[in-house]
């Protein structure tokens, strides 16, 4: 096995100052850095450090930056299920530079050093010449490869498949819905959650492959619940990408045809902040979904950056409030008011709303309060499989009777 080199690592910079980049990148190249990514804005950075196809293995980042600074962007790495190497770097005084060096340590960040600027070659040279960073590298490469791999088998051999979260009506309490959430039953690794694959998945083109899945399943599932009388919606994620997949409005359709579904029964969620990339296509494919007869949904809302104008032209019929805006907000002044303006925008709009995040009785009473339609969270219940919802719904029933 070759040992992983300097010039095999992936290094991402990020610096709104161009003639830092300039630096750094000569530094780098001159030593055989051949994977590098040079960034001055930070928010188009997050892109690459989510990436688990083409992993960065060592960021570069300076910690004074106009959208989003280093300590900021700390706070997202540490969230990330991949482990990144970090160096800092800041004209800032030192005292600064330490105290951003021990909140990324503080959250599990592997930490290489920080650099006053000027930046010198030989100091940062060092510190990614450690001998530690070069083991993870290799480490990271093996790993994203297998679970790449693993993945394709995973959707030959059926081991992705949708839980279910119920959804209830603030009024009456009633189920009125269930989302479709996918899992990834691996063999040896147990339950494998959404956002390590449905990523992975968008990255190697198999997310149409995946959706169709999950929604062919989830039909199945919901034909069988309307004919125990359980007449509920079901709500299924698509990716950005599945919008650029013309004619799959026609195969939803065929779908439902085939399990004898009426379309009002489906709504179809996609997230907010992933629009914005063929928005002439979208429009298309989110319309004639409209057209058919089923709902659209705006998820994860208040995270997205065009939300007016996305709500002008897409005809979405619900809006989902982002659980971070939801649970806790009683406590929390900011995500109260995105909750509060998301709400009274959508009811402006006359368009239904569902609040995710509800944790608790304070999170309840304040998103009826607020006038929202549908509450869904753990206070009810957690996404599970579909033999277990059954029984769900049956309790849950039975103990509001
Ligand atoms: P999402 O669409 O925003 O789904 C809601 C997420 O919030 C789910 O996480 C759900 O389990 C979680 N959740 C619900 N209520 C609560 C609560 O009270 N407290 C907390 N802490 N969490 C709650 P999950 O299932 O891990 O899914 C994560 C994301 O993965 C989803 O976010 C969605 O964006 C994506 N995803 C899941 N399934 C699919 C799929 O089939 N296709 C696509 N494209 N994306 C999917
Ligand atoms: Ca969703
Ligand atoms: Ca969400």
């Amino acid at each position: 096995m070759p040992i992983k080199t300097l010039q095999e690592m992936r290094i991402l910079v990020v610096d709104d100052d161009a003639f830092i980049l300039k630096t750094l990148t000569r530094i780098l190249q001159k030593a055989g850095v051949t994977k590098l990514i040079c960034s001055d804005v930070a928010t188009e950075a997050l892109k690459h450090l989510s990436s688990r196809l083409k992993p960065v293995d060592v960021l570069i980042s300076d910690l004074n930056m106009p959208e989003l600074d280093g300590i900021e962007l700390i706070r997202y790495i540490g969230e990330l299920p991949n482990k990144i190497s970090l160096i800092l770097i800041s004209g800032e005084d030192k005292r600064i530079l330490e105290t951003a060096e021990s909140i990324a340590k503080e959250r599990q960040i592997d930490v290489l050093g920080s650099l006053q600027k000027p930046i010198l070659a030989p100091e940062l040279l060092e510190m990614l010449q450690s001998p530690e960073l070069v083991k993870t590298v290799e480490s990271r490469e093996l790993g994203a490869n297998d679970l790449a791999n693993e993945l394709r088998l995973a959707l030959q051999n059926h081991e992705i498949e949708p839980f279910y979260q119920p959804q209830v009506c603030s009024d009456t309490l009633a189920v009125v819905g269930i989302e479709a959430l996918a899992r990834w039953r691996h063999p040896r690794q147990g339950l494998i959650p959404p956002n390590i694959f449905i990523p992975l998945a968008e990255q190697l083109n198999l997310i149409n492959e995946l959706t169709e899945i999950i929604y062919q399943q989830a039909f199945a599932d919901l034909a069988s619940l309307h004919q125990q009388g359980w007449q509920v919606t079901l709500s299924v994620n698509f990716s950005a990408q599945c919008l650029a997949w013309l004619d799959v409005p026609e195969r939803v359709q065929k779908a439902l045809k085939a399990h004898e579904i009426l379309p009002k029964y489906v709504i179809i969620e996609v997230t907010e902040s992933l629009l914005s990339r063929d928005l002439a296509t979208s429009l298309d494919i989110l319309t004639r979904f409209r057209l058919k007869g089923l709902g659209l949904s705006i998820d994860d809302f208040g995270t997205g950056f065009s939300t007016m104008e996305q709500l002008r032209r897409i005809p979405f019929n619900e809006l989902k409030v982002d659980r971070s805006f939801v649970h806790g907000a009683t406590q929390n002044h900011v995500s109260y008011a995105i909750l509060e303006s998301s709400l009274n925008l959508a009811k402006k709009l006359a368009i239904k709303t569902v609040a995710e995040g509800v944790e608790d009785q304070a999170d309840f009473d304040l998103v009826k309060a607020l006038g929202c339609h549908i509450i869904q969270g753990y206070m009810f219940a957690k996404p599970m499989p579909m033999d277990d919802l059954c029984g769900w719904l049956t309790m849950y029933n039975s103990k509001a009777e």
